[in-house]
């Protein structure tokens, strides 16, 4: 009881947030829960059930940005808009997340493979980490897939900001630190690109608050930097 209601609800911050970052502002955080990056067309999974992140793409879009991307930083494959947008040049989608042949979430998708087809072709990314990847590893791909997202033209991004490849969350085995979120955050920043923030996965319930806070206020300091 009460699914839907906060699927719409979290799809509708994400729309709010997609509209105030059209209006001018540098970059706006949606607070969703439930996430969305699992979603595709026709199926929902993973705890997500309107892939919130791919909404706020369109409408990014919908406001005239010709190009837009999706960089996923949550510790799983972000399937459902690497679906959505897998034959579209005009949303790239890129995904850092743990390898899913090693046994984790969505399991026989992500692999770096997987590059779109038709209009598409080359704007989907995966940059797979194998478990136990810390800092350095996870940064250096958080880099290629955002350097990727401006190659391809990107003209304002969504950030698909979820928590859970920190190595106190028991839904991944990666191992990032809160210093590491923080410069993530800074990393996406450099790029001086609105930017949307979409809450994505995140089950250390203690600790997603500070980590979240700690990718934001990196995202600022890249923006002003
Ligand atoms: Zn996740």
């Amino acid at each position: 009881p009460g699914t839907w209601e906060a699927a719409r609800a979290a799809a509708d911050a994400a729309i709010t947030a997609a509209d105030l970052v059209s209006a001018g502002r540098p970059a706006a955080y949606a607070c969703c829960r439930p996430p969305g990056h699992h979603v595709t067309r026709s199926a929902y999974g993973g705890s997500c059930y309107l892939n919130n992140a791919a909404v706020a793409a369109q409408r990014l879009r919908g406001h005239g940005a010709d190009r837009v991307a999706i960089v996923d930083v949550d510790a799983h494959h972000g399937n459902g808009a690497q679906e959505i947008f897998w034959q579209r040049a005009d949303v790239f989608t890129g995904s850092v997340h743990v390898d899913p042949s090693t046994g984790w979430f969505p399991h026989f998708l992500g692999t770096a493979a997987e590059r779109g087809e038709g209009e598409g072709r080359g704007a989907n990314l995966n940059v797979p980490a194998p478990p136990g990847a810390g800092d350095g590893e996870w940064l250096r791909a958080v880099a290629e897939v955002a350097q990727a997202a401006r190659n391809n033209g990107a003209e304002a991004l969504v950030l698909a900001l979820g928590v859970d490849a920190a190595g106190g969350d028991p839904e991944s085995p990666l191992a990032v630190s809160r210093s590491g979120y923080r410069e993530a955050g800074r990393i996406v920043g450099a790029h001086r690109l609105p930017t949307v923030v979409v809450q994505e996965g995140g089950y250390d319930l203690a600790a997603i608050g500070d980590l979240v806070l700690a990718a934001l206020e990196g995202l600022e300091e890249g923006l002003h930097a």
